[in-house]
């Protein structure tokens, strides 16, 4: 590999953040930009999952995570329109001797601060308020346009890995499968306390709501994923009195926690059901870019985390050979972000379902049981990234 040319990445999210990390543990040299002025609150509350969990561990970062998120004792689902309660997962000790890392809850800005520092101290630079615009193959690397405030200006790496989002301009550019509205809606907000220790799903038919608290303060993540429209803007704020009118007939519990929530805001969720084209010569994509997915089991960021992983150990394994290497590591990602993207597709089906359909499902994960229960999540937090 060329000494003096780095990897560029383009967009500092958690894919992108944690790339840069992974590469520079290896001894590979890397360099973010970032279209945002500033890492700043987007989102609110990330799940981590053992198998993102169990990464970012063996990055050092563990104990910073765990210092500003926590780790809940259990995920309950619990029926939306009578309040009473269906299955229970216990994690805390339970999780980490069986998928051999800690599930975490933190705040999206605080893991994203905390990426960028472990970046920085690694040596490496963010381009904040800078963006990515174009970019070209060179015999030996690429060479992207930039634009900024102040200058627009030219860069060239040995490689380009898009990190950019669901909306990746470098995705489309390689003519990356359309992306589809998927129909529903996410609602999200916190509430400055009252969480219990637990991750909360209520189901319900045309709808559900996830609660879980982000930090030991007890601050409560809310997203509520209704039926809606296309919208252009992500985080738009959205209408309480529309939002409360779709749960009116769900438990008195829900309708507190949505009456008390403030400042909803709307993201449209979008999905893709076609593998997209990955990647060409020295250029890949990683996270939200090559495989956009449902948050309905909250695997988004644990795949970008995945990706990072795999991606920064084949680059490791042939220096030398950075598009086969960027090959290798579209053939090992696909097959898991297709049964991941299925799968939360098929979580967000059984989630709403009405009816006798509804009761079907409460009996059936009533008589599974807790063990046979928690043996369901063996494939999706068990998996072992590079
Ligand atoms: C409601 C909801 C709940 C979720 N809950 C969870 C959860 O509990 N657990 C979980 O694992 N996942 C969850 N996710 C998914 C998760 O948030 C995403 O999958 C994850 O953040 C994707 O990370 P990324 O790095 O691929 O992209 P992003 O985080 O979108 O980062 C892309 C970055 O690229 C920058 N960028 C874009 N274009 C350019 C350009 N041209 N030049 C330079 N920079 C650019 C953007 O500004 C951005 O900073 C949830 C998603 C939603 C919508």
């Amino acid at each position: 590999m060329h000494a003096a040319r780095p990897i560029i990445i383009a967009g500092a999210g958690i894919g992108g953040l944690t790339l840069a990390i992974a590469l520079a543990r290896r001894g590979i040299l890397s360099i973010v930009i970032e279209r945002a002025p500033k890492l700043e609150e987007i989102g609110a509350g990330l799940q981590l999952s053992p198998n993102a969990s169990r990464i970012l561990d063996r990055l050092g970062l563990g104990p910073e995570i765990d210092d500003a998120g926590i780790q809940p004792d259990s995920i309950r689902l619990m029926d939306g329109r009578n309040g009473q309660p269906i299955a229970r997962l216990g994690l805390g000790f339970a999780t980490e001797t069986r998928w051999g890392a800690p599930y975490r809850l933190i705040h999206r800005a605080k893991l994203q601060s905390i990426l960028a520092r472990a970046v920085v101290d690694a040596g490496l630079s963010i381009r904040l308020g800078t963006e990515l615009t174009h970019f070209v193959e060179t015999p030996d690397g690429v060479a992207v346009h930039l634009k900024s405030r102040i200058a627009n200006e030219s860069m060239v790496g040995s490689a380009l890995v898009g990190a950019d989002g669901v909306r990746s301009i470098i995705r489309s550019h390689l003519g990356g499968g359309p992306l589809a509205f998927s129909g529903q809606i996410a609602w999200r907000a916190t509430l400055p306390h009252g969480a219990r220790r637990e991750t909360a799903v209520w189901l319900g038919p045309g709808a559900h709501l996830v609660s879980y608290p982000l930090d030991r303060s007890g601050q409560l993540n809310l997203v509520a994923v209704t039926k809606g429209t296309p919208r252009e803007g992500w985080a738009e704020p959205g209408d309480p009195s529309e939002l409360l009118g779709m749960f009116a007939d769900w438990a008195e519990p829900v309708q507190t926690i949505l009456r008390a929530a403030p400042g909803w805001t709307t993201w449209p969720l979008y999905d893709s059901s076609s593998p997209p084209e990955w990647g060409e010569g020295h250029i890949t994509l990683l996270g939200d870019a090559a495989h956009p997915v449902l948050p309905h089991l909250a695997q988004g960021a644990a795949l970008a985390i995945e990706d990072a992983a795999v991606l920064a150990a084949r680059l490791a394994e042939t220096p030398d050979d950075i598009a086969g290497s960027f090959r290798a590591y579209e053939a090992e990602r696909t097959p898991r972000a297709m049964a991941i993207q299925a799968a939360a597709r098929r979580n967000g089906e059984i989630f709403r379902l009405g009816g006798i359909a509804a009761k079907a499902r409460n009996t059936a994960l009533r008589l599974m049981g807790e063990e046979r229960f928690r043996a369901r999540f063996d494939w999706v937090y068990g998996y072992r990234a590079a």
